[in-house]
């Protein structure tokens, strides 16, 4: 029986984690849940999993979760009762589905204790890059995609990767420099020659340019393939989401920024590919369902069911591909400049982005304000190498601060 902690447990990742986890009583027992808000969905979920421990954030809302829930579990609360579920020496797996820069430390506690950790999280791989993967390589935690496209990657990769083993061959600094004539040649990862990140374009990917400025959060978070939290929906508008992606499978699979294509393909089937040298390219295909990666991830590297429909291939007709245009989504262009870099700019870019993503949701700037603001930030930016997570949380309150003045601005 596997002892699982779900960080994020009442957000989509979270909810769909433990629908997985409902399917198979004989494999998983949940130790931990934790949340942010949502407190009667929390509750519910504690009666339904009947877990050790449930974290929150605030003393209060711990106070008032304690009167709704059973005398089993124990109430904790604050970023203490966080890394203590993440890391209680009974949790076998981690599922970190924080969302945003709040998830770093509860992940990096679970990835120092050297647990399986399972990434939906890729803020906290975004914002502290080296870190953390010299952290998953220095505990010998196992870390396991859960975005939808490097989860796909991952499975199309020979079978002796591990994403610790990238780390293993990291240099220092950025990743991809370890193979000795890795841009043009291919990527140190054996035969692979290129990653390819699909993502669906959003859904502003063929409304006029123009009109990009009064969209509403609404329609901006109106995917329509997938059905995510508010944040992650934004960011596949802008598609900040394939930016902080390109940055998260650098890390992940060890490769320079030039060994990354981005392709937009609007049915969200296939959801990603690799490109070997010999001309070959395997590709993950799937209904567009998170419990598929959370459950290839929850039994890695065994299979199990996951509750997600079968592909009917016959039905869904074509499948379509295109080239991602820069000037509708002028994030991927920056997130590009800032994989080139990488350092503190990732952590930066990631904030920036938080940041006037969550003024647009409140209403308080239009959707084409985003990458304003974030340029803005990035633009007078000068790199600094992170030694120490304490950079990272420098770099991450200077660029909330910068994007914060240029929200004032607008
Ligand atoms: P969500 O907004 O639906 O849920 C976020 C969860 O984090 C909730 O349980 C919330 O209570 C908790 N949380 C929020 N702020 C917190 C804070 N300050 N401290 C502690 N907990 C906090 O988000 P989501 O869509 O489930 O996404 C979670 C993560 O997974 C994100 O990093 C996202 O990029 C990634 N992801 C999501 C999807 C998806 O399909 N939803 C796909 C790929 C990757
Ligand atoms: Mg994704």
């Amino acid at each position: 029986m596997q002892q699982l902690t779900i960080l994020g447990a009442t957000g989509s990742i979270g909810v769909n984690t433990l629908d997985v986890v409902a399917r198979h009583p004989d494999r998983f027992s949940v130790f931990a849940l934790t949340a942010h808000t949502r407190l009667e969905q929390l509750a519910a979920q504690c009666h339904q999993f009947r877990p050790r421990y449930v974290v929150v954030t605030s003393e209060k809302t711990a106070q008032l979760l304690t009167q709704q829930v059973s005398s089993e579990t124990v109430v904790l609360w604050g970023s203490e009762g966080l890394a203590m579920v993440a890391s209680h020496d009974k949790v076998d797996m981690v599922m970190a589905a924080i969302v945003g820069a709040a998830g770093l430390m509860p992940t990096l506690a679970a990835v120092h204790a050297g647990k399986k950790v399972l990434l939906a999280n890729k803020e906290a791989l975004v914002m502290a890059g080296g870190l953390f993967m010299e952290a998953v390589r220095c505990s010998g935690a196992t870390l396991l995609p859960i975005d939808s496209e490097h989860n796909a990657i991952f499975q199309c990769l020979p079978q002796s990767f591990a994403c610790v083993g990238a780390a293993e061959k990291l240099s220092a600094g950025a990743p991809g420099n370890s193979g000795s004539e890795a841009s043009n040649q291919g990527t140190s990862l054996p035969g692979v020659r290129r990653l390819l990140l699909s993502g669906s374009g959003g859904p502003f990917r063929i409304i006029p340019v123009d009109e990009l400025t009064t969209v509403t959060p609404d329609q901006a978070c109106a995917h329509p393939n997938w059905k995510m939290g508010r944040k992650i929906s934004v960011d596949s508008a802008t598609m900040m989401n394939k930016g902080l992606e390109l940055i998260e499978a650098c890390w992940l699979f060890d490769v320079g920024e030039a060994q990354v294509e981005i392709v937009i393909h609007p049915q969200s089937i296939v959801h990603s590919l690799v490109e070997y040298v010999d001309g070959s390219m395997l590709a993950q295909l799937g209904n567009p369902d998170m419990r598929v990666p959370i459950a290839h991830a929850l039994a890695w590297p065994e299979r199990m069911e996951s509750g997600a429909a079968m592909l009917d291939l016959v039905a869904t007709g074509a499948l379509n591909f295109e080239q991602p245009h820069l000037q509708r989504f002028p994030c991927l262009g920056l997130a590009r400049e800032v994989a080139k870099v990488m350092g503190d700019a990732p952590a930066a870019l990631n904030a920036a982005n938080e940041v006037a993503v969550e003024a647009f949701l409140a209403g308080r700037i239009n959707f084409t304000d985003i990458i304003r603001v974030v340029d803005s930030v990035m633009q007078n930016w000068s790199m600094t190498e992170p030694s120490h997570l304490v950079m990272v949380q420098e770099a991450d309150t200077r660029a909330r601060n910068r994007a914060v003045e240029s929200l004032n601005r607008l």
